[in-house]
């Protein structure tokens, strides 16, 4: 984006009128690094954000986040579903967070070609994992951008990633439901299943429910039931089922839409929804100011000076961890 004033009233409207050039112009905005662009990115979210849109125009979104690992299906899953719910009259917008994309190579989530119905749907609206580098970045742009396409009228938000790092509990934190995609399992292969992933899931769905692995999936399905009840107490306001479907096929698909806006009822009727909203919102500024402290104690030059030093005595025991911590604080606050 060349160095330019940037109407950011004018993009707000056409954000609105969800014109697809200006929608891209704005999130490109969201995902700049640079210091001016920031801060017209957060103008344009002031203008954008629900609180100062008519009540008339605000759409209530489903934001849903979708992870397994690379193979499950969660492309053609995605590319299903997205086409089942445009076809009852919703407009759908898929985001990736994959940080590890640019690095590895990998499949690149959110890639089009991955999509091939959807890529070319005027009510679908799919963009890449935006490749700021960290984690952090990511979901900042990711996050931001979600704003943005609510804005303009999508109502449906998936958000995909995979189980890489960090980035389960950051998709967790920044959707309403969060679904895990996978294979059917049995026995000793359900071990192989990140346990913590369990614990984010507000949904599990056996994919390729199909054809000759039909019943291993319904098994596997049973399986992950008793597994589940494990780890959510009887008393939970929502205890997440287990599916079985096939994206392929698009089987599966009507029951996997009613199961989100189930827990999305149980919640609202337990007065959670809102607030499982706002609570991400205050985890996320936390989480930003943490960030940011973090970077300015690593940029601070009364902190720089000092580390190496500091660093040497801990190393040699001529200085306890404690002490050490405390002297890199002082230098901090000086
Ligand atoms: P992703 O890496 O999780 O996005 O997985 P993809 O959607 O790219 O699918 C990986 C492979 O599994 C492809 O060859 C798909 O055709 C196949 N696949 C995806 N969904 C299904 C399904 O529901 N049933 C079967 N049998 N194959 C599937």
């Amino acid at each position: 984006m060349q160095k330019r004033v940037i109407d950011v009233d004018a993009l707000a409207e056409a954000v609105r009128d969800n014109e697809r050039a200006a929608l891209a112009r704005a999130i490109t905005l969201v995902e700049s690094t640079r210091a001016d662009h920031r801060q017209q990115a957060q103008q344009l979210l002031l203008k954008l954000s629900p609180a100062s849109a008519s009540s008339a125009t605000a759409v209530v979104s489903n934001r849903v986040g979708i992870t397994g690992v690379p193979g499950v299906g969660k492309s053609t899953f995605i590319d299903a579903l997205g086409m089942h719910l445009i076809g009852k009259g919703h407009r759908v917008a898929v985001l990736a967070v994959d940080p590890s994309s640019t690095r590895t190579g990998g499949s690149i989530l959110g890639d089009k070609t991955r999509m091939a119905r959807l890529s070319v749907e005027r009510n679908a609206y799919i963009r890449p994992s935006p490749t700021a580098g960290t984690l952090g970045g990511v979901a900042k742009a990711t996050r931001e951008t979600i704003v943005l396409l609510e804005a303009a009228g999508y109502d449906v938000i998936l958000v995909e990633t995979v189980g890489v790092g960090q980035s389960e509990v950051t998709v967790a934190n920044m959707v309403d439901v969060f679904c895990f995609l996978t294979l059917a399992r049995t026995g000793d292969q359900l071990q192989g299943i990140k346990k913590g992933v369990l614990e984010l899931a507000d949904l599990v769905a056996v994919n390729k429910a199909d054809g000759k692995h039909e019943m291993e999936a319904k098994s596997a399905a049973r399986e992950l039931s008793g597994a589940l009840r494990l780890i959510h107490p009887h008393d939970a306001l929502w205890r997440p089922p287990v599916l079985t479907m096939s994206g392929l096929e698009g089987v599966g698909l009507d029951k996997f839409w009613d199961t989100v806006l189930e827990h999305r009822r149980v919640l609202t009727d337990a007065g959670e929804f809102d607030e499982k909203r706002r609570r991400q919102q205050v985890d996320w500024t936390w989480t930003m100011v943490h960030d940011q402290l973090l970077r300015r104690l690593a940029d601070n030059p009364h902190v720089k000076a000092i580390r190496a030093q500091v660093e040497k005595q801990v190393r040699e025991g001529t200085l306890t961890a404690a002490l050490a911590a405390e002297q890199l604080l002082d230098a901090f606050d000086s």
